[in-house]
């Protein structure tokens, strides 16, 4: 059963997610506080988190950088109109999408469809990941392009493996490193792109124009199949 977790502290629209949502067949949880929805997300996980941006004791944006932190579930922004962090912003936070206040439940129902359509959640593994020409084994740690065998690096492996995984969605850089090279790591965040560029090297049939693993400007890199 796909789980929703919706932390959003206005109860009409609280109250409203959660029905409509559970009448939909998802498993909703709704917390009503940023810091005690975070807290749940790190205990229970979620396929996708529903997320209002003004929250008591922790802002929407902080939840989402905390959850961007350790996870690429897809994120939901919920915005009032005027809100000063504008749209881009919630983007640029990592949410997969928004929804700007007041809006139809029906309107919320079909983003939530289309971004779970999306991005497969990170929750649910995959053994064999396949996109366009490339075909990863994370239980053989194999990677085939064109029905070829290519030696990655343990690192480029989990880069790629990550972008797959999340085909079709941007990852943010913060996210990619995080996820890869642990939260602890104070390198150059260029190492991440010196991998992008070896892993097109060794998988794109035009390095220099790929088709798979594409930089999204000022945001990070994609995934397409
Ligand atoms: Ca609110």
């Amino acid at each position: 059963m796909t789980k929703i977790l919706v932390i959003e502290d206005e109860e009409g629209i609280g109250s409203a997610l959660e029905y409509q949502l559970a009448r939909e067949g998802y498993d909703v949880t709704w917390v009503q506080d940023g810091a005690k929805g975070l807290e749940t997300f790190e205990t229970g996980g979620a396929d996708l988190v529903v997320l209002d941006l003004m929250l008591p004791s922790m802002s929407g944006e902080d939840v989402c950088r905390s959850i961007r932190k350790t996870s690429p579930v897809p994120v939901i922004m919920l915005t009032a109109k005027g809100d000063e962090v504008d749209r881009v912003v919630g983007l640029e936070l990592g949410a997969d999408d928004y929804v700007t206040k007041p809006f139809s439940t029906r309107e919320l129902m079909a983003r939530v469809k289309a971004v779970l359509r999306r991005g497969r959640s990170p929750l649910e593994s995959t053994d064999v990941l396949e996109g366009g020409d490339i075909r990863l084994d994370t239980d053989r740690v194999e990677v085939t392009v064109r029905g070829e065998p290519v030696h990655l690096t343990r690192k480029e492996f989990d880069v790629l493996e990550l972008l797959m995984r999340n085909a079709g969605r941007v990852l943010p850089r913060e996210t990619l490193m995080d996820q890869v090279w642990g939260t602890d790591y104070f390198g150059d965040t260029r190492t991440l792109d010196v991998h992008i560029k070896r892993l097109r090297a060794k998988c794109e049939v035009d390095p220099r124009r790929p088709a798979h693993l594409l930089t999204v400007r000022g945001l990070g890199y994609k995934f397409a199949p």
